[in-house]
């Protein structure tokens, strides 16, 4: 594609955006608007399905929702309420220890910078951006597997990490695409560009996608 086809992707993409699911960050995101809880969720979601994760979520916000309310919690009886989300011996270690953080440091609210977000255990760029563009509205581009992925089948990018397709998406996009953008490629990779055999036959942005590194498709 070419750089300027960037509106049409996103227009395209937006309309057809309103038949498929919202991941599930953004709808606790919708739902709440709580920036601690959209750190946790996206910590519960990392190698996790949305559907697990958002039951997972709702079991432990219905127990303890707040920073100071999860470290009455033990370790145990979080990774009851969390299980069977990926790693979650692990999550519910940095989860507490998250919450420690954020009360000694922040009295217990969520930072609003990335800096200090990346300094939390297990909060890496794509964690720490949700946090920034869904918990505070502030400009960022969270770059997951799909938005590395199908940036580069695009032809829009040529990069070979999400970090790398994060600093070069900071260069190239238009600002007003850095937070919906996550949204719309994470809901466009989970329904149409799979990671295997990508549903191309269907696809609303064929004509101008060069399926860059795409072997079989359907
Ligand atoms: S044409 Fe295929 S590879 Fe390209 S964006 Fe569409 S589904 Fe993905």
């Amino acid at each position: 594609m070419q750089d300027h086809q960037i509106h049409e992707v996103i227009e395209k993409l937006t309309t057809a955006a309103r038949a498929w699911n919202v991941p599930i960050v953004t709808e606790m995101t919708r739902r709440t608007r709580d920036p601690f809880k959209v750190l946790i969720t996206t910590v519960l979601s990392l190698r996790t399905k949305d559907e697990t994760t958002g039951a997972a979520s709702e079991r432990l916000y219905a127990e303890a929702d707040t920073p100071a309310a999860l470290l009455k919690l033990s370790a145990e009886r979080i990774e009851e309420l969390i299980y069977p989300v990926g790693f979650y011996r692990t999550k519910a270690q940095s989860i507490l220890q998250i919450c420690r953080i954020l009360l000694d440091k922040y009295g217990g609210a969520v930072p609003a910078e990335l800096d200090p977000l990346l300094e939390l255990p297990g909060v890496g760029r794509k964690t720490a951006n949700l946090v920034l563009t869904l918990g505070y509205g502030k400009p960022g581009i969270c770059v997951d597997t799909h938005v590395h992925r199908i940036s580069n089948r695009l032809g829009y990018l040529s990069t070979k990490t999400p970090d790398k397709t994060e600093f070069a998406l900071r260069d190239k996009l238009p600002q007003q695409y850095w937070i919906i953008i996550n949204d719309l490629l994470v809901a466009f990779g989970q329904n149409l560009c799979k990671p295997v055999s990508p549903f191309c036959s269907r696809c609303p942005l064929a004509h101008l996608c060069p399926r860059t590194g795409v072997r079989h498709s359907r």
